[in-house]
């Protein structure tokens, strides 16, 4: 019956990541014991202060629907984030709250592609992004990168890119899958290359800003003056407030961009769950170190993943600098045969993973990058150790 739905719909993939999260519940469900290491979720609770927030806003009547593009009190307090944290200054007309980051990187796409627009995409790019694009009629660019580059791309990438069709530019720092941020200083690279295009427009994902090891200090795109008239701010609190089925994110951006959100907004769904909102009200306004905790745990992780990793032959990592991933290169899995199954890419690496050491990781062909893997470490340290010493048993 599939011919009785869209092409568009005929020609949207699933997301990937909850794919293989499907796949791991099934196989779950036959009695194996699988260890998912390929959802992108924190693995804590929401904390009690934002909790509480959400119970105070059922027991005081929030039950209607909302101005479409968010709570007043909640655009003041995404206000007050964005100048604390990132030096941004946005006014209420600038700001749409959405159903999740997802939702707001959708109506951003909506709103600016024409057919065969061109989106720029920086490899590996987070899962949904080509799918986006494709479903707004635009063309996903894919700019390879490569983990000796820490897979950033460089000024001379991006000019290399750019078309006259170009119309965006989209990346997130820090990055889904890598885990790379991108420093101050290389986000002026790539601004300089863009000064002589002024009318693409930026997409810079931050949903992982406090969600970083300290090495490099996240930077916002529309920091800089001659940027910010053209770059649209994303965030959200899935992340560093381990809140990811609340579906609250945001946007900062030009006001005709937040404009044309609203309208869209206004028509698809209404506006964004009423008491979720109170409750992000509370995560944005308490104090970013209230959520350090998280962060100093997945550190930890990260710590000790990557010094599994690396004591596999054939791993290949990077050191994330945010986030909460790994993405190992494994081209040197490829073309080996293993109990008569034969690896030809990271699609075969990670369903053999799956299949043989019942870890549920994601290819890199998901992400635009088909040399990797992505390993969450939002898990136990238990799970950790366990899900990599089968890992390594089964490459052996
Ligand atoms: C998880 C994620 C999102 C989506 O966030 P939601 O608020 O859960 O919709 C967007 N961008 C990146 C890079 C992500 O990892």
């Amino acid at each position: 019956m599939s011919d009785q739905l869209s092409e568009r719909i005929n020609n949207l993939v699933p997301s990937a990541t909850l794919e293989m999260a499907a796949k791991a519940r099934e196989l779950r469900a036959s009695g194996k014991d699988i260890i998912g290491l390929s959802l992108g979720e924190p693995d804590f609770n929401t904390p009690d202060y934002i909790k509480d927030a959400a119970i105070q806003a059922v027991k005081d009547g929030y039950n209607s629907y909302t101005p479409v593009d968010g709570y007043v009190e909640l655009k003041d307090a995404i206000i007050t984030k964005f100048k604390r944290d990132n030096g941004l200054n946005y006014e209420r007309a600038q700001i749409v709250v959405s159903t999740g980051a997802k939702q707001a990187l959708y109506n951003v796409a909506q709103a600016c592609l024409n057919q065969g627009d061109e989106v720029i995409l920086p490899c590996p790019y987070w899962v949904s992004y080509s799918d986006i694009v494709k479903l707004s009629d635009g063309v996903p660019i894919e700019v390879k990168t490569s983990i000796d580059n820490n897979f950033k791309m460089t000024p001379e990438q991006l000019e290399a890119a750019i078309t006259p069709k170009t119309k965006m530019l989209w990346y997130s720092s820090p990055c889904n899958p890598s885990g790379s941020i991108y420093s101050k200083e290389e986000l002026r690279g790539l601004a300089d290359v863009l000064k002589k295009y002024p009318k693409i427009i930026v997409v810079s994902d931050e949903i992982y800003e406090h969600i970083n090891y300290g090495v490099t200090t996240h930077a916002s795109m529309a920091a800089f003056e001659d940027m910010y008239d053209r770059t649209v701010t994303i965030n959200g609190v899935a992340k560093a407030f381990a809140m990811t089925g609340w579906r609250i994110g945001y946007i900062g951006a030009p006001s005709y961009i937040a404009r044309a959100c609203n309208k869209l907004q206004g028509q698809v769904t209404s506006g964004a769950n009423c008491i979720a909102q109170r409750a992000v009200i509370t995560a944005l306004l308490e104090s970013p170190s209230r959520v350090q905790y998280m962060v100093d745990e997945f550190k930890n992780r990260r710590k000790l993943i990557l010094e599994l990793l690396n004591n596999i032959d054939g791993f290949k990592c990077n050191e994330p600098e945010g986030a909460f991933y790994v993405y190992p290169d494994v081209t040197a899995f490829f073309g080996k045969t293993f109990n008569g199954k034969t690896i030809n890419n990271a699609s075969d690496f990670a369903m053999y993973l799956l299949e043989e050491a019942n870890v549920a990781t994601v290819t890199g062909d998901a992400f635009g990058n088909g040399n990797s893997i992505r390993i969450s470490y939002a898990a136990s340290e238990e799970h950790i150790r366990e899900a990599i010493s089968r890992i390594s048993d089964s490459v052996e």
